[in-house]
């Protein structure tokens, strides 16, 4: 039996919010980072205590130890993602260095002038600034599938858009439309057209169940720090076949299996992508922070968010002067909500929510330009949703909202 998700008793887990300094804080910045539960805390503390060893070198019995927590680590996200094999989990830093990863490993080495890459309009800068580089050097073309004033991806004219298409990378889900892809829909269009995919599954992975092998995607990347684990390790899904035949992305110790003066040879999958010491404290952590996400069970934590953004999607359409951003329906979008209110300006309206009520927001581009570009809008404010949040929480957001009106003196 999953244990209930109840977000009063998850807060409890969390240090942070018993620390005397936060204990009143509401924290709904949790699409840039969410904060860590004491279990995942403790697992860290714990390798460092009784298990820090460098990994995969040693002969010793400690060293063999801590090359069995990081291999074990691995084992969890193929099981927790579904992928067919631990083979096809990379560990790396992020998503960004995930999605760079493949634009410099796969793309750079299989691109020519004249082949099209195929972005979406909602993208975030991680899954741009890669394949701008890449193209750059290829002299291989970008374009991009636009979003409709719905704030949903315009798919009228896929076919077109991906015809000759080397290569289609797309987010899951939006962070700041919040808008949920049809990832299965868009993987098949890509692969009639014989173009790789690469999913930015950086705002999904932690909020729902996921599945690789039934997406049928080539590529999947996701940070550990956005559910709970810590900063500085991330995941890159690969189909096997493809990280078979790709070339190493960094050189240096442990990717290789013989160096000679020569010339060197490389290490299997997936160590091939792992080049020097490894983060193993932010697998160790990542490990435990899905064996805490699966307390509740992925499916439970999507229904606990989707209640709160359809609550906080009827509360916050009744403040004055709000402008909603993203799709009306919360079925369709991920726990967050990118809003304006009236010509305030994001950073001082989340100055303001954050001196009188306590309530911490991202207010920004959020690393896309591009997407805001194309609302007409410099800068929005962004709530974003998780475990640890609760409705009451919501109702003091709309009430802030209305009082930031009288505050700034909107009229
Ligand atoms: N893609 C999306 C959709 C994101 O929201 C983020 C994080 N803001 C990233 C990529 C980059 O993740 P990271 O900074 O952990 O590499």
């Amino acid at each position: 039996m999953p244990r209930r998700l109840d977000p009063r008793e998850v807060r409890e887990d969390f240090p942070i919010f018993s620390d005397p300094k936060w204990r009143d804080l509401i924290y709904l910045d949790n699409a840039a980072t969410t904060q860590k539960p004491r279990h995942v805390i403790e697992a860290i503390a714990d390798y460092y205590s009784r298990r820090n060893a460098n990994v995969h070198r040693g002969v010793y019995e400690l060293s063999v130890e801590a090359t069995e927590l990081y291999e074990r680590a691995r084992r969890k996200v193929a099981e927790f993602i579904k992928a067919r094999s631990w083979r096809e989990i990379v560990f790396t830093r992020g998503t960004t260095e995930s999605i760079n990863l493949v634009a410099y490993s796969w793309a750079l080495r299989n691109l020519k002038r004249g082949d099209k890459v195929v972005l979406t309009e909602m993208e975030h800068h991680s899954n741009i600034v890669p394949w701008q580089t890449v193209c750059g050097l290829t002299g291989a073309s970008l374009s991009y599938i636009p979003v409709n004033e719905e704030g949903y991806l315009d798919l009228s004219e896929l076919d077109k858009c991906l015809k000759g298409a080397k290569l289609f990378a797309f987010t899951y889900a939006s962070n700041v439309l919040g808008t949920i892809n049809p990832v299965g829909e868009l993987v098949k269009a890509a692969r009639e057209h014989g173009a790789v995919t690469v999913i930015d599954a950086a705002q999904y992975v932690p909020h729902a169940p996921v599945d690789v092998a039934g997406i049928g995607c080539d590529f999947l990347a996701f940070s550990g720090h956005k559910m709970c684990g810590p900063m500085g390790i991330g995941v890159l899904y690969g189909r096997s076949e493809l990280l078979e035949e790709m070339e190493p992305f960094q050189g240096g110790g442990e990717m290789i299996r013989e160096v000679r003066l020569d010339g060197s040879s490389w290490n299997e999958v997936p160590w091939k992508f792992e080049a020097g010491t490894p983060n193993v404290e932010g697998a160790v952590g990542l490990a435990a922070a899905i064996d805490y996400l699966s307390e509740f069970g992925m499916d439970q934590i999507r229904s606990h968010e989707l209640r709160l953004t359809e609550r906080a999607l009827e509360l916050m359409a009744g403040v004055p002067k709000i402008g909603l951003v993203g799709p009306e329906n919360p079925k369709d979008r991920c726990g967050l909500i990118s809003f304006t209110l009236a010509d305030v300006h994001p950073h001082d309206l989340a100055e303001f929510l954050d001196a009188k009520f306590r309530i911490a927001v991202r207010a920004g581009h959020h690393c896309a330009m591009p997407l805001h570009t194309k609302l007409g809008l410099t800068a929005t404010t962004r709530a974003s949703f998780y475990v640890y949040n609760h409705e009451g929480e919501v109702e003091v957001l709309a009430r802030a909202l209305r009082e930031a009106l009288t505050y700034f003196m909107v009229s």
